[in-house]
Protein backbone atom coordinates (compact mmCIF):
# COMPACT_ATOMS: atom_id res chain seq x y z
CA UNK A 1 0.00 0.00 0.00
CA UNK A 2 1.70 3.32 -0.96
CA UNK A 3 1.20 6.73 0.51
CA UNK A 4 -1.15 8.00 -2.14
CA UNK A 5 -3.75 5.45 -1.43
CA UNK A 6 -4.17 6.78 2.03
CA UNK A 7 -5.48 10.05 0.76
CA UNK A 8 -8.13 9.83 -1.45
CA UNK A 9 -11.04 11.51 0.91
CA UNK A 10 -10.14 13.94 3.29
CA UNK A 11 -12.61 15.33 5.35
CA UNK A 12 -14.36 18.92 5.46
CA UNK A 13 -15.95 21.15 7.87
CA UNK A 14 -19.73 20.77 7.40
CA UNK A 15 -20.25 17.07 6.31
CA UNK A 16 -20.46 15.24 9.60
CA UNK A 17 -17.55 13.13 9.80
CA UNK A 18 -15.21 15.49 11.91
CA UNK A 19 -18.01 16.13 14.40
CA UNK A 20 -18.95 12.63 13.92
CA UNK A 21 -15.46 11.09 14.53
CA UNK A 22 -14.27 13.39 16.94
CA UNK A 23 -18.05 12.70 19.38
CA UNK A 24 -17.63 8.92 19.26
CA UNK A 25 -14.10 9.20 20.20
CA UNK A 26 -14.87 11.53 22.94
CA UNK A 27 -17.92 8.88 24.11
CA UNK A 28 -15.63 6.34 23.86
CA UNK A 29 -12.81 7.60 26.17
CA UNK A 30 -15.93 9.42 28.56
CA UNK A 31 -17.39 5.39 29.08
CA UNK A 32 -14.18 4.04 29.53
CA UNK A 33 -12.80 6.99 31.92
CA UNK A 34 -16.06 5.90 33.96
CA UNK A 35 -15.28 2.44 34.16
CA UNK A 36 -11.64 3.23 35.62
CA UNK A 37 -13.70 4.34 38.46
CA UNK A 38 -15.96 1.26 38.64
CA UNK A 39 -12.95 -1.53 38.08
CA UNK A 40 -9.96 0.37 39.23
CA UNK A 41 -8.45 -3.58 40.37
CA UNK A 42 -8.78 -4.31 36.69
CA UNK A 43 -8.43 -1.27 34.34
CA UNK A 44 -6.32 1.38 36.51
CA UNK A 45 -2.10 1.18 36.24
CA UNK A 46 -1.15 2.13 39.90
CA UNK A 47 2.10 3.81 38.40
CA UNK A 48 -0.45 6.06 36.84
CA UNK A 49 -3.09 6.56 39.20
CA UNK A 50 -1.19 7.17 42.28
CA UNK A 51 0.19 10.59 40.51
CA UNK A 52 -3.22 11.87 39.75
CA UNK A 53 -5.80 13.84 41.76
CA UNK A 54 -9.31 11.91 41.99
CA UNK A 55 -10.58 15.70 41.32
CA UNK A 56 -8.33 16.58 38.29
CA UNK A 57 -9.62 13.06 36.51
CA UNK A 58 -13.32 13.82 37.16
CA UNK A 59 -12.77 17.39 35.36
CA UNK A 60 -11.55 15.76 32.64
CA UNK A 61 -14.12 13.39 32.62
CA UNK A 62 -16.47 16.23 32.61
CA UNK A 63 -14.90 17.96 30.05
CA UNK A 64 -15.07 14.80 27.47
CA UNK A 65 -18.25 14.23 28.07
CA UNK A 66 -19.63 17.74 27.77
CA UNK A 67 -17.45 17.79 24.20
CA UNK A 68 -18.92 14.63 22.90
CA UNK A 69 -22.39 15.73 23.54
CA UNK A 70 -22.06 19.02 22.01
CA UNK A 71 -20.79 17.41 19.07
CA UNK A 72 -22.92 14.75 18.70
CA UNK A 73 -25.63 17.48 18.75
CA UNK A 74 -23.74 19.64 15.98
CA UNK A 75 -23.09 15.87 13.55
CA UNK A 76 -27.12 15.25 14.56
CA UNK A 77 -28.02 18.91 13.38
CA UNK A 78 -25.76 18.21 10.18
CA UNK A 79 -27.81 15.33 9.29
CA UNK A 80 -24.96 13.43 7.58
CA UNK A 81 -23.02 10.46 9.29
CA UNK A 82 -25.06 9.81 11.75
CA UNK A 83 -23.93 6.66 12.87
CA UNK A 84 -20.67 8.56 14.16
CA UNK A 85 -22.84 10.95 16.09
CA UNK A 86 -25.43 8.59 17.66
CA UNK A 87 -22.35 6.08 18.77
CA UNK A 88 -20.72 9.25 20.32
CA UNK A 89 -23.78 10.43 22.80
CA UNK A 90 -24.88 7.11 23.52
CA UNK A 91 -21.35 5.75 25.01
CA UNK A 92 -21.66 9.04 26.55
CA UNK A 93 -25.61 8.39 27.80
CA UNK A 94 -23.58 5.05 29.01
CA UNK A 95 -20.90 6.58 30.88
CA UNK A 96 -23.53 9.93 32.64
CA UNK A 97 -25.56 6.56 33.86
CA UNK A 98 -22.91 5.00 35.16
CA UNK A 99 -22.10 8.23 37.70
CA UNK A 100 -20.56 10.66 34.58
CA UNK A 101 -18.27 13.32 35.73
CA UNK A 102 -19.58 12.77 39.96
CA UNK A 103 -18.47 8.91 39.79
CA UNK A 104 -17.53 7.49 43.00
CA UNK A 105 -13.96 5.93 43.00
CA UNK A 106 -14.76 2.32 43.81
CA UNK A 107 -13.37 1.31 46.93
CA UNK A 108 -11.10 -1.66 45.76
CA UNK A 109 -7.58 -0.98 45.48
CA UNK A 110 -5.62 -1.48 42.19
CA UNK A 111 -3.21 -4.84 42.73
CA UNK A 112 0.56 -4.80 42.45
CA UNK A 113 0.56 -5.29 38.26
CA UNK A 114 -2.99 -4.13 37.26
CA UNK A 115 -4.18 -6.34 34.31
CA UNK A 116 -5.43 -3.97 31.91
CA UNK A 117 -3.73 -0.27 32.06
CA UNK A 118 -7.37 1.08 30.35
CA UNK A 119 -6.33 4.62 31.85
CA UNK A 120 -3.04 4.73 30.64
CA UNK A 121 -4.53 4.06 27.64
CA UNK A 122 -7.25 6.68 27.53
CA UNK A 123 -4.96 9.39 29.12
CA UNK A 124 -2.47 8.83 26.49
CA UNK A 125 -4.71 9.10 23.47
CA UNK A 126 -6.80 11.79 24.81
CA UNK A 127 -3.18 13.94 25.36
CA UNK A 128 -1.09 12.89 22.29
CA UNK A 129 -4.22 13.08 19.89
CA UNK A 130 -4.85 16.70 21.32
CA UNK A 131 -1.24 17.51 21.18
CA UNK A 132 -0.07 16.18 17.89
CA UNK A 133 -3.27 16.27 15.47
CA UNK A 134 -3.31 19.89 15.97
CA UNK A 135 0.14 20.57 15.25
CA UNK A 136 0.31 18.15 12.52
CA UNK A 137 -2.34 20.17 11.11
CA UNK A 138 -1.19 23.58 11.36
CA UNK A 139 2.95 22.28 10.48
CA UNK A 140 2.46 19.55 8.31
CA UNK A 141 5.63 17.47 6.33
CA UNK A 142 3.10 16.25 4.22
CA UNK A 143 -0.21 18.55 3.78
CA UNK A 144 -2.34 16.38 1.82
CA UNK A 145 -2.01 13.12 4.60
CA UNK A 146 -5.05 12.26 6.08
CA UNK A 147 -5.24 12.32 10.10
CA UNK A 148 -7.52 8.48 9.17
CA UNK A 149 -5.05 7.64 6.89
CA UNK A 150 -4.44 3.99 5.61
CA UNK A 151 -3.32 1.07 8.69
CA UNK A 152 -4.30 4.09 11.33
CA UNK A 153 -6.65 1.20 12.73
CA UNK A 154 -3.63 -0.92 13.04
CA UNK A 155 -1.26 1.34 14.61
CA UNK A 156 -4.05 2.53 17.30
CA UNK A 157 -4.33 -1.18 18.21
CA UNK A 158 -0.66 -1.20 18.74
CA UNK A 159 -0.96 1.85 20.85
CA UNK A 160 -4.16 0.21 22.88
CA UNK A 161 -2.10 -2.99 22.94
CA UNK A 162 1.36 -1.62 24.40
CA UNK A 163 -1.01 0.48 26.73
CA UNK A 164 -3.45 -2.12 28.26
CA UNK A 165 -0.28 -4.07 29.00
CA UNK A 166 1.66 -0.93 30.37
CA UNK A 167 1.80 -2.38 33.99
CA UNK A 168 2.78 -6.21 32.79
CA UNK A 169 5.49 -4.72 30.51
CA UNK A 170 6.71 -2.71 33.42
CA UNK A 171 7.09 -5.48 35.65
CA UNK A 172 8.79 -7.82 33.16
CA UNK A 173 11.49 -4.96 32.36
CA UNK A 174 12.08 -3.91 35.87
CA UNK A 175 12.13 -7.40 37.25
CA UNK A 176 15.36 -8.35 34.51
CA UNK A 177 17.71 -6.05 36.45
CA UNK A 178 17.43 -7.33 39.66
CA UNK A 179 16.96 -10.98 39.22
CA UNK A 180 19.69 -11.75 36.75
CA UNK A 181 22.79 -8.45 37.55
CA UNK A 182 21.44 -7.71 41.09
CA UNK A 183 25.29 -9.11 42.07
CA UNK A 184 26.72 -6.27 39.76
CA UNK A 185 25.28 -3.48 41.75
CA UNK A 186 27.50 -1.20 43.94
CA UNK A 187 26.40 0.53 46.62
CA UNK A 188 29.22 3.24 46.03
CA UNK A 189 28.74 3.60 42.94
CA UNK A 190 24.71 4.49 42.85
CA UNK A 191 25.32 6.53 46.14
CA UNK A 192 27.63 8.57 43.98
CA UNK A 193 25.25 8.52 40.87
CA UNK A 194 22.24 9.90 43.07
CA UNK A 195 24.47 12.46 44.86
CA UNK A 196 24.94 14.52 41.62
CA UNK A 197 22.23 17.44 40.97
CA UNK A 198 18.91 16.32 38.56
CA UNK A 199 19.53 17.80 35.58
CA UNK A 200 22.91 16.64 35.31
CA UNK A 201 21.51 12.54 36.46
CA UNK A 202 19.30 13.35 33.74
CA UNK A 203 21.68 14.20 31.02
CA UNK A 204 23.56 11.37 31.84
CA UNK A 205 20.69 8.88 32.02
CA UNK A 206 19.88 10.20 28.04
CA UNK A 207 23.13 9.39 27.11
CA UNK A 208 23.60 5.82 28.83
CA UNK A 209 20.49 5.03 27.95
CA UNK A 210 20.45 5.82 24.08
CA UNK A 211 24.00 3.67 23.82
CA UNK A 212 21.87 0.94 24.91
CA UNK A 213 19.25 1.88 22.21
CA UNK A 214 21.72 2.23 19.67
CA UNK A 215 23.42 -1.42 20.69
CA UNK A 216 20.31 -3.17 20.34
CA UNK A 217 18.79 -1.18 17.59
CA UNK A 218 21.69 -1.91 15.51
CA UNK A 219 21.37 -5.26 16.52
CA UNK A 220 17.70 -5.52 15.16
CA UNK A 221 18.96 -4.55 11.53
CA UNK A 222 21.91 -6.75 11.77
CA UNK A 223 20.75 -10.07 12.64
CA UNK A 224 18.37 -11.83 10.39
CA UNK A 225 16.07 -13.26 13.35
CA UNK A 226 15.71 -10.01 15.14
CA UNK A 227 15.22 -7.66 11.88
CA UNK A 228 11.98 -10.41 11.39
CA UNK A 229 10.65 -8.68 14.78
CA UNK A 230 12.41 -4.95 14.03
CA UNK A 231 10.71 -4.86 10.44
CA UNK A 232 7.35 -5.12 11.68
CA UNK A 233 7.99 -1.26 12.87
CA UNK A 234 9.51 -0.46 9.57
CA UNK A 235 6.56 -1.67 7.20
CA UNK A 236 4.85 1.78 8.58
CA UNK A 237 5.03 3.84 5.03
CA UNK A 238 3.12 6.43 6.69
CA UNK A 239 4.61 8.95 9.03
CA UNK A 240 2.64 10.42 12.09
CA UNK A 241 1.94 10.67 14.99
CA UNK A 242 0.63 7.17 15.68
CA UNK A 243 3.39 5.45 13.47
CA UNK A 244 5.47 4.89 16.06
CA UNK A 245 3.56 2.68 17.95
CA UNK A 246 4.35 -0.08 15.37
CA UNK A 247 6.41 -2.43 17.53
CA UNK A 248 6.34 -6.38 17.99
CA UNK A 249 5.99 -6.79 21.85
CA UNK A 250 8.70 -8.78 22.15
CA UNK A 251 11.12 -5.97 20.88
CA UNK A 252 8.92 -3.34 23.27
CA UNK A 253 9.86 -5.89 25.69
CA UNK A 254 13.81 -6.45 24.52
CA UNK A 255 14.01 -2.26 24.20
CA UNK A 256 12.98 -1.34 27.62
CA UNK A 257 15.04 -4.56 29.38
CA UNK A 258 17.99 -3.26 27.44
CA UNK A 259 17.30 0.74 28.22
CA UNK A 260 16.73 -0.52 32.23
CA UNK A 261 19.39 -3.14 33.09
CA UNK A 262 22.15 -0.26 33.20
CA UNK A 263 20.12 2.37 34.45
CA UNK A 264 19.55 -0.02 37.45
CA UNK A 265 22.82 -0.84 37.66
CA UNK A 266 23.95 2.94 37.87
CA UNK A 267 20.85 3.72 40.49
CA UNK A 268 19.47 7.31 39.03
CA UNK A 269 17.13 8.66 41.06
CA UNK A 270 13.28 7.66 41.26
CA UNK A 271 12.32 11.24 40.03
CA UNK A 272 14.72 11.64 37.03
CA UNK A 273 13.60 7.79 36.11
CA UNK A 274 9.95 8.83 35.84
CA UNK A 275 11.23 12.04 34.32
CA UNK A 276 12.89 10.27 31.33
CA UNK A 277 10.08 8.34 30.73
CA UNK A 278 7.64 11.11 30.34
CA UNK A 279 10.38 12.69 28.00
CA UNK A 280 10.67 9.37 26.17
CA UNK A 281 6.71 9.12 25.53
CA UNK A 282 6.36 12.57 24.27
CA UNK A 283 9.68 12.04 21.87
CA UNK A 284 8.84 8.46 20.76
CA UNK A 285 5.83 10.28 19.26
CA UNK A 286 7.39 13.54 18.07
CA UNK A 287 10.27 11.89 16.13
CA UNK A 288 7.40 9.86 13.92
CA UNK A 289 5.15 12.77 13.63
CA UNK A 290 4.20 13.93 10.24
CA UNK A 291 5.78 17.41 11.50
CA UNK A 292 7.64 19.63 8.90
CA UNK A 293 9.23 21.98 11.46
CA UNK A 294 13.32 22.11 10.80
CA UNK A 295 13.96 22.72 14.71
CA UNK A 296 17.14 25.02 13.95
CA UNK A 297 20.62 23.86 15.04
CA UNK A 298 18.63 21.82 17.42
CA UNK A 299 18.09 18.81 15.43
CA UNK A 300 21.83 18.44 15.61
CA UNK A 301 21.38 17.77 19.58
CA UNK A 302 18.26 15.96 19.44
CA UNK A 303 16.44 13.52 17.26
CA UNK A 304 13.73 15.50 15.72
CA UNK A 305 11.05 14.33 12.95
CA UNK A 306 13.78 14.99 10.16
CA UNK A 307 16.40 12.88 11.89
CA UNK A 308 14.31 9.92 12.59
CA UNK A 309 12.14 9.99 9.67
CA UNK A 310 15.81 9.33 7.76
CA UNK A 311 15.88 6.10 9.55
CA UNK A 312 12.31 4.85 8.30
CA UNK A 313 12.89 5.79 4.86
CA UNK A 314 12.50 3.33 1.40
CA UNK A 315 15.46 4.58 -0.57
CA UNK A 316 18.01 1.55 -0.61
CA UNK A 317 20.65 3.35 -0.36
CA UNK A 318 19.82 4.65 3.20
CA UNK A 319 18.89 2.15 5.03
CA UNK A 320 20.67 1.56 8.56
CA UNK A 321 21.34 4.86 9.49
CA UNK A 322 20.43 6.86 12.05
CA UNK A 323 20.01 4.57 15.03
CA UNK A 324 20.15 6.73 18.12
CA UNK A 325 16.52 7.36 19.38
CA UNK A 326 17.60 10.96 21.52
CA UNK A 327 21.35 12.31 20.47
CA UNK A 328 22.61 12.04 16.69
CA UNK A 329 26.32 12.42 17.67
CA UNK A 330 26.00 8.62 18.99
CA UNK A 331 25.25 7.34 15.17
CA UNK A 332 28.02 10.13 14.32
CA UNK A 333 30.60 8.83 16.13
CA UNK A 334 29.66 5.24 15.17
CA UNK A 335 29.77 6.36 11.18
CA UNK A 336 25.50 5.72 10.80
CA UNK A 337 24.94 9.19 10.59
CA UNK A 338 22.41 10.13 8.25
CA UNK A 339 20.42 13.98 8.29
CA UNK A 340 20.33 16.11 5.18
CA UNK A 341 18.31 19.78 5.35
CA UNK A 342 15.30 17.46 3.20
CA UNK A 343 12.92 15.05 4.56
CA UNK A 344 12.90 11.44 2.35
CA UNK A 345 10.62 10.91 -0.07
CA UNK A 346 9.05 7.51 1.32
CA UNK A 347 8.56 5.12 3.73
CA UNK A 348 9.02 1.52 4.37
CA UNK A 349 10.54 -1.99 3.90
CA UNK A 350 12.97 -2.25 1.38
CA UNK A 351 12.45 -5.49 -0.90
CA UNK A 352 10.40 -7.37 1.65
CA UNK A 353 6.85 -7.29 2.52
CA UNK A 354 5.20 -7.44 5.99
CA UNK A 355 1.42 -8.64 6.46
CA UNK A 356 -1.72 -6.23 7.23
CA UNK A 357 -2.64 -6.01 10.84
CA UNK A 358 -1.53 -6.38 14.13
CA UNK A 359 -2.21 -10.24 14.95
CA UNK A 360 -0.28 -11.12 11.05
CA UNK A 361 2.55 -8.95 12.25
CA UNK A 362 2.93 -10.48 15.23
CA UNK A 363 3.39 -13.79 13.41
CA UNK A 364 5.48 -12.81 10.82
CA UNK A 365 8.73 -13.67 12.80
CA UNK A 366 7.52 -16.97 12.88
CA UNK A 367 6.00 -17.46 10.11
CA UNK A 368 9.63 -19.37 8.24
CA UNK A 369 9.88 -17.11 5.49
CA UNK A 370 13.47 -16.07 5.11
CA UNK A 371 13.45 -12.11 5.43
CA UNK A 372 15.27 -11.29 1.92
CA UNK A 373 16.60 -8.33 2.75
CA UNK A 374 17.79 -9.43 6.57
CA UNK A 375 21.61 -9.60 5.12
CA UNK A 376 21.84 -7.31 2.47
CA UNK A 377 20.11 -4.80 4.39
CA UNK A 378 23.18 -3.31 5.68
CA UNK A 379 23.52 -0.49 2.91
CA UNK A 380 27.23 0.23 1.41
CA UNK A 381 28.20 3.63 2.89
CA UNK A 382 30.00 5.27 -0.17
CA UNK A 383 30.82 8.60 -0.77
CA UNK A 384 29.20 8.68 -3.40
CA UNK A 385 26.01 7.59 -2.27
CA UNK A 386 26.37 9.99 0.65
CA UNK A 387 26.59 13.35 -1.93
CA UNK A 388 23.99 11.83 -3.96
CA UNK A 389 21.87 11.63 -1.21
CA UNK A 390 22.81 14.95 0.48
CA UNK A 391 22.42 17.14 -2.65
CA UNK A 392 18.69 16.29 -2.92
CA UNK A 393 16.00 18.94 -3.15
CA UNK A 394 14.86 20.63 -0.63
CA UNK A 395 11.00 20.10 0.62
ZN1 LIG B 1 15.04 0.49 12.92
ZN1 LIG C 1 10.62 4.61 14.22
Amino acid sequence: MNASQNDAVPMRFGEGKISGYLAAFLGMMGLGGVLCFHFPWLLTTPELTSRLSVETLRRLLLAVLVFAFVLGLTNFLIGRHRALGYAGMLAATAAVLLGGATVQPSGATAISVAPLGLDSLLLGLLFNALLFVPLERIFPLRREQLVLRAEWTTDLAYFALANLLVSVLLTITTATGPLVFGWAVSPVVQGWVRSQPMPVQFLEMLVVADLAQYALHRRLHEHPLLWRIHAVHHSAVTMDWLAGSRLHLLEVMLTRTTVFVPLYLLGFSREVLYTYIGFVSLHAVLIHANLGVSFGPLRYLVATPLYHHWHHSADPAVVNRNYAVHLPVIDYLFGTYHQPARFPDSYGLVGETVPPGLWAQHLYPLSGRRAPTAPDHVATDTPARRAGIDEGRRR
